[in-house]
């Protein structure tokens, strides 16, 4: 299955949701969702009543679009967890939060995942030292990363970085925004992640 390539927007209309997918647009009138808040399609506008199967199928869609993963990709880190000791919806999360993208937009190198992404795969940042442009890199407690020297002047992530001066970095993570720094003093846990997701749904789902 390919990624997915249809109108962003569509996916906060269709989990009934602002995802916040599209970075500094989202707060603004030009929010799809503020605009249309009802789910895409021609009845969008009726009532939908949603078996147990399609709650959980929602739940497992919308986590699998806010970290922009694929079907076989979310898959393979559902397998993972459940391979892992402790809470399988809790490693879930954890794992889907320690990729080097996130790690990237949670620092405010850029403004969404998505931008995220390519600020990795551009190859512009450096865990412990060295260049890593895989966006799937899953940092570990201790790890460095840090924006490399000849893209700290680029203006889109400088202007990513001013505007998450207002946003709280998450606890396991050490950000230092002035020397476009982080290191990762702890592994995500279930509460350190803020994520609108039900994971016990997702768990569900794929145990049937
Ligand atoms: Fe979702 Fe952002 Fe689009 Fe609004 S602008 S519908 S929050 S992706």
């Amino acid at each position: 299955m390919a990624r997915y390539t249809g109108p962003v927007c569509r996916i906060c209309r269709r989990e009934n949701q602002k995802l916040f997918l599209k970075g500094d647009r989202c707060m603004t009138e030009k929010c799809a969702f503020e605009r249309r808040g009802y789910p895409p399609g021609q009845h969008g506008h009726g009532r939908i009543k949603f078996s147990e199967y399609a709650v959980q199928l929602r739940e497992k869609q919308k986590l699998k679009r806010l970290y922009g993963l694929i079907e076989n990709q979310f898959h393979s880190y559902f397998v993972r967890a459940e391979r892992m000791k402790g809470v399988t919806g809790s490693n879930l999360l954890s794992m889907l939060e320690r990729r080097l993208d996130n790690v990237a937009y949670r620092m405010g190198l850029a403004s969404s995942r998505s931008q995220a992404r390519l600020v990795v795969t551009h190859g512009h940042v450096e865990v412990n030292g060295k260049s890593v442009d895989i966006p799937s890199y899953l940092v570990k407690k201790g790890d460095t990363v840090i924006l490399r020297e000849k893209s700290q002047k680029i203006t889109t992530i400088l202007a990513s970085l001013e505007s998450a001066k207002s946003k709280e970095a998450p606890q396991w993570l050490e950000v230092d925004r002035a020397s476009f720094k982080a290191s990762i003093k702890d592994l995500p846990t279930k509460d350190d992640i803020t994520v609108p997701v039900e994971e016990r749904l997702v768990v569900e789902l794929y145990s049937k």
